[in-house]
């Protein structure tokens, strides 16, 4: 230990070994500094602070009382604390200290401030002059003032790459699982918005205050950005942003004239929303059983319902159209289906509502088809914060239709109306939000693809596979992983499974339980047991394992082993 003879340390003080105390500081009352400490010059600690262990506090700097330093700690020259939020000088307010907590490792570049009653994550870096206003994120690289969050920092003191790598020490942070892994040994949930939602706060914030700014709600410019965005992103001419998923299904119905009379193939295993926009029109659902190894419309099956319709036309409906679902992000086989289609002069409508990201042979769900929709509800794999879709096409005449339907069926103005319509629109604060989404989401789509592949290995390398059938993957498909669905051997074996898991406070999900022919709302069909034998043997065995691209290896391992 070394104090210089200008130096002054109360009473009641602790200093550890080797720390060194300059010239013209002062160490108040009740403080303790750790081991290994270099304070500077002119620097006043306390009273009541504590110290860590390796702190280096540069010349000219007051750590005031409320103010807690962890190890490792860098306080960069004439840097500043505060400690009390909106001091007087006539109103005694030292009552009302805000504490501030600076914890290991993190970085106070020269001449920053940072104001009272803020936290500074591990290994942050506030830069030079910043004006830290709130929280900063651990290893969160934040600069200017008010202090903004532009990046993620090294332990090592380098910034990391859009890799997640640190390009200097090559230390690999794994996306976020490791620079924030608050996940802690219980916290597994079935889709982890919260980690997500960390990643990106300062972007989702920026844009929402710009919408607050501008004030246009309706249809405002981040509304027209993100369906350019969307369009790119999908690889097709026109992406019309709507109010949810079952609205894009319902216009892109609308926009074909689909309605009375009129019978739609689709397949019985999906959200209810699928089918139910063809009966909301007063079409009729023609229901095509799936094919067991993808859960996705069996195109065979399909061959021969569309034949067999044609052949008998049980109720004089005419077919109109086809809606594939890309079940659990999976891409239906296309090729097939639009061979289907064209030979039958049919509209195919790709339920895209949980494949956006994905891909088949080479192009983008959501354009596969003739007109493509997709869901924005928070759990699928581009949710937004609230309800929200988009529709897909390259048809100009169909792009056109659907910016009417989408308007009360407007003409020249929503006051001159030439068609039935809806109110559909995405509200802007929606499309602000997915803005800030969009440019994690490619990346978020290979840790989805990685922690399916991750399942696969480990389930496999289980005793008897564990009991359980895998979801396949198929060359030219690259699915999304909206779900990571398993088979059990029976529904016995499915319950019991999902008591174990969730002893272990794991959560699971049955996608879906009933499928649709049986539901009590579509009985009028005239459907019973036994007309789709493939999907409700599913139904009765299937069951979903957490899946989301926050997803730790440690986390998989601890569901596996449970199961
Ligand atoms: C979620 C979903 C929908 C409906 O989307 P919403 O945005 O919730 O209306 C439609 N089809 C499928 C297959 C879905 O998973």
């Amino acid at each position: 230990m070394f104090i210089h003879e200008t130096a002054v340390v109360d009473e009641q003080v602790e200093i550890g070994a080797d720390t060194k105390i300059w010239h013209f500081s002062h160490i108040l009352k009740n403080s303790i500094v750790g081991k290994g400490c270099s304070i500077g010059q002119n620097v006043v600690v306390g009273p009541d602070v504590k110290v860590g262990d390796n702190c280096k506090i540069q010349n000219n700097v007051s750590v005031y009382k409320g103010v807690t330093l962890e190890d490792d700690v860098f306080c960069g020259p004439s840097m500043v604390f505060t400690n009390v939020f909106n001091p007087r000088s006539a109103i005694r307010r030292m009552d009302e200290i805000r504490p501030t907590l600076v914890k290991k490792g993190a970085s106070l570049g020269a001449n920053c401030t940072i104001v009272c009653g803020v936290t500074i994550g591990k290994y942050a870096f506030v830069g030079a002059g910043a004006v830290v206003t709130k929280d900063v994120l651990d290893q969160a690289l934040v600069v200017g003032n008010p202090a903004r969050q532009t990046g993620w920092m090294c332990e090592c003191g380098e910034k990391i790459n859009d890799d997640m790598v640190c390009s200097v020490c090559g230390k690999d942070y794994q996306w976020l699982n490791d620079v924030n892994d608050n996940s802690g040994d219980d916290g597994i949930v079935f889709v982890d918005l919260a980690a997500q939602q960390k990643k990106i706060l300062p972007d989702i914030e920026a844009n929402i205050r710009a919408v607050l700014q501008h004030g246009k709600y309706i249809m405002g410019p981040e509304v027209k950005e993100l369906e350019t965005r969307l369009a790119e992103f999908v690889g097709v001419k026109h992406a019309l942003t709507c109010s949810s998923g079952t609205d894009a299904l319902i216009m892109a119905l609308m926009a074909y004239g689909v309605g009375p009379g009129d019978a739609v193939f689709t397949t019985p295993f999906t959200f209810i929303a699928t089918a139910e926009a063809i009966r909301i029109l007063g079409a009729v659902p023609a229901f095509v059983d799936i094919d067991p190894g993808t859960f996705n419309m069996s195109v065979e099956k399909l061959e021969t319902a569309v034949l067999e319709f044609k052949k008998d036309y049980p109720s004089g409906l005419t077919p109109r159209a086809i809606i594939p679902v890309d079940l659990f992000g999976l891409p239906c086989d296309y090729d097939g289906i639009n061979k289907i289609a064209r030979d039958n002069d049919l509209v195919v409508i790709e339920d895209a509502a949980q494949s956006l990201g994905a891909e088949y042979k080479g192009r983008s769900a959501g354009g596969l088809a003739d007109i493509g929709c997709t869901s924005f509800f928070p759990a699928k794999p581009l949710g937004c914060y609230g309800d929200g879709g988009a529709i897909f096409t390259d048809l100009d005449e169909i792009a056109e239709k659907l910016n009417s339907v989408r308007v009360h069926g407007k003409g020249s103005d929503k006051y001159d109306n030439v068609r039935l319509g809806i109110n559909g629109r995405l509200d802007t604060l929606q499309a602000a939000i997915l803005l800030a989404k969009m440019t994690i989401f490619p990346r978020e789509v290979q840790k989805r693809r990685d922690a399916a592949q991750r399942y696969t290995r480990v389930i496999e390398g289980l005793q008897g596979g564990g009991g359980v059938v895998v979801p396949g993957v198929f060359d030219g498909y690259k699915s999304v992983w909206a779900q990571y669905s398993l088979l059990a051997k029976d529904g016995e074996m499915r319950s019991r499974i999902q008591e174990r898991l969730k002893e272990n406070g794991i959560p699971t999900a049955i996608y879906y339980p009933t499928p649709l022919h049986l539901q009590t709302a579509y009985q009028d069909l005239g459907y019973k047991k036994g007309d789709f034998p493939v999907s409700e043997d599913c139904a009765g065995r299937i069951f979903s394992l957490p899946m989301h691209p926050y997803l730790t290896k440690k986390e998989q391992q601890r569901i596996v082993t449970a199961i």
